[in-house]
């Protein structure tokens, strides 16, 4: 195994969802819904595969309608203009993105900065750009970034900034004023920020504002989201870029030796999902509240100590109240001990004193298996 990766292993969420399969627990350790996405958009992409469109290989930048309505969308929802065939590109999901965007932005030596705990693939994609990670640890229970220790950590070899907000798995929500701070920074450093923006329709709380929005932002940010996320298709694996077109061929470069293109038909299916009507992302996000609310009013009842995020579908929380105290060994054990899965913080972070005693759970889930799993927790 290549040494850049050998510290890595294999993901948590593979390992979890195996341990959930074995014991029959239930699941709400990975992060993906239990209910599929909207009907019409699965018949988009049948008719797509009948009608034979992308059925063989697609133009490396992606489909031209899918293009089209991610462009359509990012002025729809953020008042952003990108011109649909030079400044977006699509992935196979974010993933793809982040690794293509690591590999074609940064040179062997260069530091980039990125918020603790972080996403797994961050790392192990600034490892095999040969970059160095430095992390910015965000700490319960706000979880909001030191705009001070972020500028400190600024030094003449950071090369970018890789932000994630709504942020997996704290669920916080970047504001206006902290994103205007990065902004200004990012200008008067003269930095690239490669922004992971997946749960961008999940906010509670909050709002989100894409910091490419910012001034001075739009031509040196890399903005990535996803129809995993937005449209519960994690499993279609289409993603996308937003960016100048000297940051999009960039990722490109990469991109086109990565997978060369991404699979045809779902592509065509994206571009109709992203034009659902308004009451669709409307009555998602209040469906996902609703379930944020009732995992995590359970997870308090079972004696947890819960951060309730302001974003995203993952809640964490910290097990110390229940005199437990390594988040790995209980999430090992929790199979066993009630039937459930959930994911362990610690893995998303380089100072394991910081992460050991948090554990995350998902709640894009059906509400009487979220309901079971609070009757399961309960009885710890
Ligand atoms: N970024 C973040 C923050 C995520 O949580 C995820 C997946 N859950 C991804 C990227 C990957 O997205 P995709 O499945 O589209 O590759
Ligand atoms: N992003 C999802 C999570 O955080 C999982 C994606 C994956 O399995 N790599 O749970």
């Amino acid at each position: 195994l290549n040494r850049a990766l050998a510290e890595f292993g294999t993901t948590i969420f593979a390992e979890m969802s195996a341990l959930a399969v074995r014991t029959g627990a239930i699941n709400l350790g990975q992060g993906f819904p239990d209910t599929d996405g909207p009907e019409e958009v699965r018949e988009a992409a049948v008719r797509a595969l009948r009608d034979g469109r992308g059925n063989q290989y697609p133009p490396g930048p992606g489909v031209p309608e899918l293009r089209q309505a991610v462009a359509e969308h990012q002025s729809r929802f953020h008042g952003l203009g990108f011109d649909p065939d030079t400044e977006v590109l699509v992935t196979a999901g974010a993933t793809e993105a982040i690794a293509a965007a690591m590999l074609g932005l940064l040179e062997p030596g260069d530091e980039v900065i990125a918020f603790e705990p972080f996403y797994d693939s961050y790392a192990a994609c600034i490892a095999m750009a040969g970059a160095r990670r430095v992390p910015l640890t965000l700490r319960a229970p706000s979880f909001r970034p030191d705009l001070d220790a972020l500028r400190a950590a600024v030094t003449p070899r950071t090369r970018l900034l890789l932000l994630n907000s709504p942020h997996n798995p704290t669920g916080m929500v970047l504001t206006r004023e902290e994103l205007a701070a990065v902004a200004e920074l990012a200008v008067e450093r003269d930095l690239i920020v490669v922004t992971d923006e997946v749960y961008e329709h999940l906010t509670y709380e909050a709002e989100h504002v894409p910091l490419a929005s910012f001034p001075g932002m739009r031509d040196r940010t890399v903005t990535i989201s996803s129809a995993g996320k937005t449209f519960s298709f994690t499993g279609w694996k289409v993603g996308w870029v937003t960016a100048s077109p000297a940051l999009v061929s960039a990722v490109r470069a990469a991109k086109q030796y990565l997978t060369y293109v991404s699979a045809g038909p779902f592509q065509y299916a994206v571009a109709e999902a992203l034009r659902l009507p308004d009451t669709y992302y409307r009555d998602f996000r209040e469906d996902l509240r609703r379930k944020r609310d009732l995992l995590s009013d359970g997870l308090e009842q079972a004696g947890f100590r819960v951060f309730r995020p302001q974003g995203t579908y993952f809640v964490t929380t910290d097990i110390r109240p229940l005199d437990e105290k390594d988040g790995l060994a209980f999430c090992r054990a929790l199979p066993e001990r009630c039937g459930v899965v959930a994911v362990p913080n610690v893995i998303f972070y380089d100072d394991a004193e910081e992460g050991r005693s948090l554990v995350r759970f998902a709640f894009c889930k059906r509400e009487d298996v979220l309901r079971e799993s609070v009757e399961r927790l309960r009885r710890l």
